[in-house]
């Protein structure tokens, strides 16, 4: 006999077998036939050689046992790839998971516009025609001050359409500190540059006078531009002209002033003791024409970018071709209605909206939660790690208030491990966290794995998928 003993005796089964093993009909019942045979080819082909090389047993090739395997397969590839997890980075509105949180209201409203027919473009007072735009106009308008409103797919877009639309083929001054990169390649001069504005900087990095703006208006400028410096901070020796001086300067000269706020915020943030940002409603009383910000940032609603200003800009605006291309649909304008529906009532808004609840979470709140659920995760962990409590710097987030700090509290995971193994060590237990049910994602730093609880609302949950932890034997 020339052949090894292992590949004489130890063969893969036929797919034909597997299929008629009555294992695999509640596999057929619960995923069909196509997904199974799929499935089983899949497996089979990545078992071949090392089956060929003798490197399976026999008990690894039973029937039931690939068959098992099969359905572990199938059933990942049925988990949807849209994941809910746990953001505990300290990070509240992150923009790699998701930003903000929307409240039961937008929810419903959502469901609502996603279930049924809806008025979205047909006005139901007169039975003719509506615009999108009036669904959410009134309460904008009266929430900013605004004369008018139009909403598009997020904030990049409102820059980029605002921006198109008033000053293409034609010069847009702005301030070298406000050249910003706001992450994801969105740079000013380059969306400049796609809106066919031409970029005319002026000024230096860290001032910028009110003459640099009076020297430069020329017979081709078209708009002047200010950017609100979301994710850095200038600090020193800085000079920035306010924007009332700046509409000032734009309207001597019957140009527009674009302002982008980035986040933006409809109410003074100071009232619930956040950083102060800049208000819609103040910067259109200080002059800006235009203003764009966020829908999911600090005012806590579904991904969108709305423009608010003076009326026959705004017209101007939806009148450009590019509107229809950037236009916000019908589930996002259901949840902005009813987020903004929400800021009429400020006294109550910490309360009903997810991120400022998030955002305004008390410190000794959040510390006795930790406090509370650090022995169980101490048991989980064992004799190799320690798990304190300790005080934690959290960030509002997607460039809102850079070097602002939310004063939290964390889990604080280390290992008891030799320092060369630690950062392994740490890996591991990060990894671990990751493949829970709902994967928990905290942030390595100074030799620890650090969970900043301020938005951990659903601590049930959180403790009961403890047990399927597995971190290992000594790690
Ligand atoms: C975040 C931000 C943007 C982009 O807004 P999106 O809604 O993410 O598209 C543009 N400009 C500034 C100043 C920002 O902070």
């Amino acid at each position: 006999m020339s052949s090894s003993p292992a590949s004489d005796t130890l063969r893969l089964p036929s797919i034909d077998t597997l299929l008629r093993h009555p294992a695999c009909q509640p596999l057929t019942d619960r995923h069909g036939r196509d997904a199974v045979l799929a499935t089983l080819r899949q497996l089979l082909d990545d078992l071949r050689e090392p089956t060929r090389l003798g490197q399976l047993s026999a008990a690894e090739l039973a029937l039931q046992v690939l068959l098992g395997r099969a359905g572990e397969r199938l059933a990942l590839q049925q988990r949807s790839q849209v994941r809910r997890v746990f953001n505990l980075t300290g990070t509240v509105l992150h923009t790699n998971l998701g930003r903000a949180l929307l409240p039961d209201e937008a929810i419903a409203a959502m469901h609502t516009a996603a279930r049924y027919p809806l008025n979205l473009e047909f006005d139901l007072a007169t039975g003719k025609r509506g615009d999108r735009d009036d669904l959410i106009e009134g309460l904008i308008r009266e929430l900013t001050g605004a004369e008018a409103v139009t909403v598009v797919n997020n904030n990049a877009a409102a820059v980029l359409l605002a921006l198109n639309s008033l000053g293409a083929r034609k010069e847009g001054i702005i301030s070298r500190g406000e050249l910003i990169e706001i992450g994801g390649a969105f740079r000013i001069p380059d969306i400049m540059a796609r809106a066919s504005v031409r970029l005319h900087e002026i000024g230096t990095t860290n001032r910028t006078h009110a003459r640099d703006y009076q020297a430069a208006i020329n017979p081709r400028t078209g708009l002047l531009m200010r950017v609100h410096c979301s994710n850095y901070s200038i600090q020193g020796f800085t000079t920035q002209v306010a924007t009332a001086e700046l509409a000032q300067i734009a309207h001597a000269h019957q140009l527009p002033l674009l302002e982008d706020l980035g986040s933006g915020s409809l109410l003074d943030l100071t009232r619930w003791g956040l950083p102060a940002e800049p208000t819609v409603r103040q910067a259109l009383a200080d002059g800006a024409d235009i203003v764009t910000f966020s829908g999911d940032k600090l005012l806590g609603g579904p991904q969108a970018g709305i423009i608010v200003g003076r009326k026959e800009l705004i017209a101007k605006i939806k009148k450009n071709p590019l509107k229809r291309a950037l236009r916000v649909d019908k589930i996002t304008l259901a949840a902005l209605e009813a987020v903004l529906a929400l800021y009429r009532d400020p006294d109550r808004l910490a309360e009903r909206l997810p991120s400022l609840r998030l955002l305004t979470r008390a410190e000794a709140d959040i510390r006795a939660q930790a406090e509370r659920l650090a022995p169980a995760l101490a048991a989980r962990l064992g004799a190799q790690w320690t798990v304190t409590v300790e005080a934690a710097l959290g960030m509002i987030g997607s460039g809102s208030q850079p070097v602002a700090r939310l004063p939290s509290a964390a889990l604080c995971m280390r290992p008891l491990t030799s320092k060369k193994l630690r950062g392994r060590s740490l890996h591991v237990l990060e990894r671990a966290l990751r493949e829970l049910p709902v994967p928990v994602l905290g942030r390595i730093d100074a030799d620890a794995l650090w969970l900043d609880l301020r938005q951990l609302d659903d601590e049930v949950q959180w403790l009961a998928q403890l047990p399927e932890l597995h971190v290992g034997p000594g790690q």
